[in-house]
């Protein structure tokens, strides 16, 4: 019991969003006289998991620019996690959308790492908007090649396919460099909207899966020779960042070699998604949390390995509250 309130007068002064972990744990002493047991529990966080480079950059710009600015506009979260996203709203960033952006003038906007669609900077320009750009240099790179794929297809009436998510900021930022003409494939319920009779240039959104992507690719050459067209005018470009790709292998090994695995995530990151899916697959106790306050102590039992992983949007200080909460029970 004291250890319990020991912990709870520590974290409290931590921020504020912990506040609401303090009122769990006590409820749960409360509730659950079993808290109290003690659990022989071994936790170890994943140490290729947490921030992908580019989150990391994005994040350090828009606390460097804050220590100038006070004040700071991001255009969409910016990053798929809403602690971290609170946390940093505390420090004077302000999440806006692309329709408040039509009436900010005179500020400074920090564009995050899933980049923008070239509309984005023209607005800018003529709202005398100053951009703080960090916009991963993956993402740029890509949406240099979906550019110059997309012009050079205008040559022989081919389309551009991106596997990716409908509305997702990265490929509305890819479907900006063929002035929207990009037919986006979330999977293959999808396939009906591409004309395999014509040439088809396939790029991916960074975070999708790699099964996936290969999946996808593999049914759109048979729809081709289903539909007597021409192979050689399929050009499929596997363009998933290897911060996630490389993910996949490592935490299959993580998975398999816990007895339980806390996955740390924001819900609308697409890289959580599908880098739970791998957990899961390999390991059918593997739960998808948000943070400590979803944790359900009946996942645990006494002397197991219990290993904490998460997204490339996932702050290491989350997965280490996480840490700290199990260890507690
Ligand atoms: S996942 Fe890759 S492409 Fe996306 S922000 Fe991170 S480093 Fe950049």
């Amino acid at each position: 019991m004291v250890i319990y309130f020991i912990f709870a007068f520590h974290i409290k002064k931590q921020c504020a969003y912990e506040e609401s972990l303090t009122n769990i744990i006590l409820k749960n002493l409360l509730l659950n006289p079993k808290n109290t047991k003690n659990m022989n529990i071994d936790v170890e966080i994943d140490k290729n998991s947490g921030y992908c480079f580019g989150v990391e950059y994005a994040i350090q710009m828009a606390e460097d620019a804050l220590l100038e600015k006070k004040s700071l506009f991001c255009l969409g979260d910016i990053v798929h996690n809403d602690m971290e996203v609170k946390r940093l709203n505390a420090l004077g960033l302000k999440i806006i959308t692309r329709d408040d952006l039509q009436n900010i003038h005179n500020a400074s906007v920090l564009i995050r790492a899933h980049g923008e669609p070239p509309e984005t900077y023209q607005l800018a320009l003529k709202n005398n908007i100053e951009l703080i750009d960090a916009s991963c240099p993956v993402v740029l790179k890509l949406q240099n090649r979906v550019k110059n794929s997309y012009d050079n297809l205008q040559e022989n009436n081919g389309q551009m396919v991106i596997y990716g998510k409908e509305g997702h900021a990265e490929v509305i930022g890819l479907v900006g460099q063929t002035n929207q003409n990009a037919i986006i494939v979330g999977g293959e319920h999808e396939l009906d909207k591409i004309d395999f009779s014509r040439p088809i240039t396939l790029f991916s959104q960074t975070t999708k899966s790699t099964a996936g992507f290969y999946k996808l690719k593999d049914k759109i050459s048979e729809k081709i020779t289903e539909k007597n067209g021409n192979l050689a005018d399929f050009d499929a470009n596997d363009s998933i960042c290897r911060q996630v790709s490389n993910r996949e292998p490592q935490l299959q090994l993580f998975a398999q070699s816990h007895d339980v695995v806390l996955f740390v995530s924001g819900k609308k990151s697409s890289n959580g998604k599908a880098l739970f899916e791998t957990c899961l697959k390999n390991n059918a106790k593997s739960y998808f949390i948000e943070n400590e306050s979803e944790i359900d102590e009946n996942w645990f039992s006494d002397n197991i390995k219990v290993g904490i992983c998460g997204a490339t949007s996932t702050p290491m200080w989350l997965m280490e509250n996480v840490k700290n909460f199990v260890n507690k029970l």
